[in-house]
């Protein structure tokens, strides 16, 4: 189970990668909910993350985040706690809001510092699956769990992968046209030149072999005869014998 749920996760990752550009260490957003649950399942945030992602990751948080554990009294307090280990991120807003819209600010138009968010904020996973290329990760009874690509974040991938491979189409084009305006043209390696060959290599000679008229193919002796049955041969005086004793014996039948 663990070795599927570790592959179904690889797989996501390496779909961020190749279409996105998410380059390691991630870096991934962490909101109080998640070190909230984070601390009712004894989970390790630093470790399993990294581990689940498979990949250096830079956990971080900012300070509306922070702000917004303290005011919210000390139910919170442990999961502010725990958030403060991380990196304090830069979010630009003077006066603290909400985890939510420091969140979505940092996130913007298309998540352009690529930042998985760790959250179990419902309404905030809603908001952020619109955004395309936005990985969420969350606890699900007691384990981690990244969120399929939404399906915004597919058709985005779809979008790039085709401008990826209409450029490099158009790219050989060009390079082409301007390779015939300035005459270039292609280097070609240099044939490795062939030695000739000065005379005969005695060595590689071969030695006529002398035709051997007399000399009989030898064969299997064993091969050549055909077994032969023999025919048992039975002696004269038996047979003789045989044929008085059969007459003896119609004799016999007779006087019966
Ligand atoms: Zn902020």
């Amino acid at each position: 189970m663990r070795v599927k749920r570790l592959k179904h996760c690889k797989k996501i990752v390496n779909f961020y990668k190749t279409t996105f550009g998410f380059r390691q260490p991630f870096q991934v957003l962490v909101d109080l909910t998640f070190c909230q649950f984070a601390l009712t399942y004894k989970i390790n945030i630093k470790e399993q993350v990294s581990s689940y992602i498979e990949g250096d990751s830079l956990l971080c948080t900012t300070n509306c985040i922070l702000e917004e554990g303290k005011s919210l009294g000390p139910q919170l307090y442990g999961a502010v706690l725990v958030c403060k280990q991380f990196k304090l991120r830069k979010c630009n807003h003077k006066k603290p809001v909400s985890a939510q819209a420091c969140i979505l600010s940092i996130i913007g138009e298309d998540n352009p510092h690529h930042f998985f968010v760790s959250t179990q904020d419902k309404e905030l996973c809603d908001q952020l699956k619109k955004i395309p290329g936005v990985p969420l990760l969350y606890i699900h009874y007691n384990s981690l769990v990244l969120e399929k690509p939404s399906k915004g974040t597919l058709d985005r991938g779809d979008q790039i992968d085709s401008v990826k491979t209409m450029t490099s189409s158009v790219e050989k084009e060009r390079l082409q046209q301007l390779k015939k305006l300035q005459n270039v043209e292609e280097e070609k390696e240099p044939r490795p030149k062939r030695r000739k060959v000065k005379g005969v290599n005695p060595l590689a000679m071969k030695k006529k072999k002398k035709k051997a008229k007399d000399s009989i193919p030898i064969k299997d002796a064993n091969s050549i005869k055909k077994r032969r049955k023999k025919k048992r041969k039975i002696a004269a005086h038996v047979l003789q014998e045989l044929k008085k004793m059969k007459n003896s014996s119609t004799d016999i039948d007779v006087v019966q």
